[in-house]
């Protein structure tokens, strides 16, 4: 039908505008290892001034961001409290255990959310037997719920169990922008409960390459040793943080567009035959397809789909992942549409 796919696997598949790469050309860089980028230091100051946090650190990937954050809140034999489905647990390449050695306690909840209620009850006891429960980790928004946003109000009642016990809290906020502009709560409302914040710039917001981690002065200081660890401490790598700052600056706002092209991809899908949505579980830019209804593996609707120009992520127990995105514009929505009732028609 079209020539070029249309690619709604995730929001990490944009490419950078001729003005982006017109901003990383002209970026002023210097070795970030000596502090002297000044492109780094002004999306990191940036990133921390929007979130109300002292300091940033620039990260290669969202993976590298939450892990120094694990290692940097954690020690061996550590316990962190999250989600079933939290990224830093399924999609992570086991990095917790292998790069902090630390074990997960997880948490089942509906759309991404577990209260705190659920955190208080996992909080290990003081004694030998147990490992010791040192962090807390949510998901804001939840990628594997679909999107979802964890209302303020529950991270709030968490964050008085986590002062109770003397916890930190990290955010893994990798879509946090999506929340932002899904609600017009502003990101540092989003982030105030929270000792640390990972947040990224390569997807829905558009750019190549890029998270900044977020804290106190005191705990980016030590982050700073972890991600030289890990291999992180990068060198002229404005010419990457220029293409944060312009998604910054220009690329938030219209997230809402995004949101709009899921609620409409939802609602169209919904209504063809063997698809189903929980309507009520799109509150972004990702939605959640169960296939079962149309008697096909996800595999096979998604091989169909792709035959036809649209492409989708499966992500199993029947469903398909379809995110929305820069690239993507609201006609091709409708022709994504059509696909899935061509599908539908010839079973
Ligand atoms: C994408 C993502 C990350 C980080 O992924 P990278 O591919 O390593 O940048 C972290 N958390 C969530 C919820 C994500 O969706």
């Amino acid at each position: 039908m079209t020539t070029e796919p249309i690619d709604l696997r995730s929001d990490t598949v944009t490419v950078p505008s001729d003005e982006m790469r017109q901003a990383m050309a002209a970026a002023e860089v210097g070795d970030d290892v000596y502090g002297e980028d000044p492109t780094v230091n002004r999306l990191q100051a940036e990133l921390a001034e929007r979130l109300g946090k002292e300091a940033g650190l620039f990260m290669a990937s969202g993976t590298m961001s939450n892990q120094v954050a694990l290692k940097t809140h954690t020690q061996p034999g550590d316990e962190v409290i999250c989600h079933r489905w939290s990224h830093i647990f399924n999609f992570e390449g086991g990095a917790g255990p292998a790069m902090s050695g630390v074990s997960f306690n997880l948490v089942d909840g509906d759309y991404g959310v577990i209260t705190a209620e659920q955190v208080e009850a996992v909080i290990r006891p003081d004694s030998i037997h147990y490992p010791t429960t040192a962090l807390i980790n949510l998901e804001n928004t939840h990628n594997k719920a679909g999107g979802t946003i964890f209302p303020l109000g529950e991270i709030r009642n968490i964050r008085k169990v986590a002062d109770h016990y003397g916890l930190p809290m990290h955010l893994d906020g990798a879509r946090l922008f999506n929340a932002v502009v899904a609600t017009g709560v502003e990101a540092h409302q989003w982030a105030e409960p929270f000792d640390s914040i990972s947040t990224c710039l390569s997807k829905g917001l558009g750019a190549p390459v890029g998270s900044v981690l977020l804290g106190s002065k005191e705990f980016i200081e030590k982050a700073l040793y972890v991600r030289k660890r890990f291999g992180g401490a990068m060198r002229q790598v404005g010419v990457l943080a220029a293409a944060g700052l312009f998604a910054l600056e220009n690329n938030i706002d219209r997230l809402a567009d995004d949101h709009a092209n899921a609620g409409r991809l939802a609602e169209g899908v919904n209504e063809i035959e063997g698809f189903s949505v929980d309507l009520n579980g799109v509150h972004t830019n990702i939605i959640m397809i169960d296939v079962t209804g149309t008697g096909m593996t996800e595999e096979a609707v998604r091989g169909r789909l792709a035959e036809r120009g649209v492409l989708l992520n499966t992500f199993g127990r029947g469903f398909l992942r379809a995110v929305t995105h820069l690239n993507v514009s609201a006609d091709e929505i409708e022709k994504a549409l059509e696909v899935f009732e061509r599908i539908a028609e010839s079973g």
